[in-house]
């Protein structure tokens, strides 16, 4: 059984067996949104804030553009560190850094068997504590940190390779659309005593074969979701005998009742969205004969605006400057859409002959595009449109 990384944490100590089962890597949309953010900060830190911005893909740049500039300003070159990862040894209770700035693969690749490890956003030092700082940004759940296992492991790994005896800890949850949101605890040298302790019960635990898997919120990050036997079973009874679940419903009585049923629901929600995208993967490559003419796969989608631009130099020629500017408009950038065309060329009195042709003319340009769809649909009109 490997050793859990200190972000792992938090879900073995909910889910002991998940660290036996294998691991799948995959570059999830809300992992590759922290990854920036932690670029951004780890940049902002050496260059400032604006120079950082620069430097972070289109697709990310909001996220990380709404973090508080008063925390980014914050951030010191000379005292603080960024992407600080450690390397821990229980038996041995000896910690040392492994390498700043580095990819975890990079960073981890130079730990000893047996030791543990872990990667900690910023570090600091304030006389005899040390202070570690987490940034989350998806939208898994965050253990405040006075009990998050992450920071709490941390804290022991960052103060034994320091040696010092204290730490704070804290996290700052920076998630698009929501305010930022900070909170911090400290451990002296009794907590980390415990810290440790704690560790070891845990690891010995997870290592136990008979180590039970547990399905529940933290389910939401685990990279062996869709290898999980628990997942699976679950899957089975849902397609098989969807009576069985009925019990998980029932017991909906009592409030722990009431708990445990949603935790099936928001578990059977995400078993289901798994499955959907597994389903549609194969239905991309070919569609799924679904019995009586039903097909489920890729099917021409609603035609959509292409380019705007292309829109309005078109209509301008084939129909005239006041329809292409009715039908495009510009904010900041041109933009339309097929209604805003429809009606621009209605109020130019065009008979439905006339907008058919214009509208041929705009696809031939190729300023209006059909989009392709994944959906259920009846064998032979799959070419029809929506
Ligand atoms: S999916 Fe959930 S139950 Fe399965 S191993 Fe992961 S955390 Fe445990």
């Amino acid at each position: 059984v490997r050793l859990p990384t200190a972000s792992a944490l938090q879900r073995v100590s909910r889910c002991p067996g998940s660290l036996r089962l294998p691991v799948v890597q995959e570059e999830t949309e809300p992992a590759a949104r922290g990854t920036a953010i932690h670029a951004f900060l780890a940049a902002a830190k050496d260059a400032g804030r604006d120079a950082a911005l620069d430097s972070v893909a289109d697709e990310h740049r909001a996220a990380c553009e709404a973090i508080d500039p008063a925390l980014v300003a914050m951030l010191d070159p000379v005292t603080m560190a960024a992407e600080v990862a450690y390397a821990y040894s229980l038996g041995a209770d000896m910690a040392r850094e492994l390498g700043r700035g580095l990819s975890r693969e990079q960073a981890y690749a130079g730990a000893q068997p047996g030791e543990l490890v872990g990667t900690a956003d910023l570090v600091w030092l304030e006389g005899d504590c040390v202070v570690v700082l987490d940034y989350k940004s998806g939208r898994g759940p965050v253990a405040p940190a006075a009990m998050n296992w992450q920071l709490r492991a941390l804290a022991l790994y960052a103060t034994t390779a320091y040696n010092v005896a204290r730490a704070r800890v804290g996290i700052v949850v920076a998630r698009p659309g929501e305010e930022a949101r900070f909170d911090q605890a400290e451990l002296d040298a009794l907590d980390l005593s415990d810290v440790r302790d704690q560790l070891d019960g845990l690891i010995r635990r997870a290592r136990d074969p008979q180590a039970p898997l547990a399905i529940g919120d933290h389910c939401k990050l685990c990279p062996s979701f869709d290898l999980c036997p628990a997942q699976h079973e679950l899957l089975r009874v849902a397609v098989a005998a969807p009576e069985k679940l009925e019990g998980e419903f029932t017991a909906a009585l009592s409030n722990g009742g009431r708990a445990h049923a949603y935790e099936v629901w928001d578990n059977l929600k995400r078993l289901t969205a798994r499955l959907g995208d597994r389903l549609g993967a194969v239905a991309s490559y070919q569609p799924i004969d679904l019995g009586d003419g039903r097909r489920y796969g890729i099917t021409p989608g609603a035609e959509k605006v292409a380019d705007p631009a292309l829109v309005r130099s078109v209509l301008a020629e084939v129909v005239c400057l006041e329809a292409a500017e009715a039908a495009v408009t510009k904010v900041e950038e041109l933009t339309t859409t097929k209604a805003a065309i429809d009606k621009a060329l209605r109020a130019q009195k065009l008979k439905p002959a006339q907008r058919d042709e214009v509208l041929g003319r705009l696809r031939a340009a190729g300023a209006l595009k059909r989009g392709e769809v994944l959906k259920e649909f009846t064998a032979g009109k799959a070419g029809e449109e929506e």
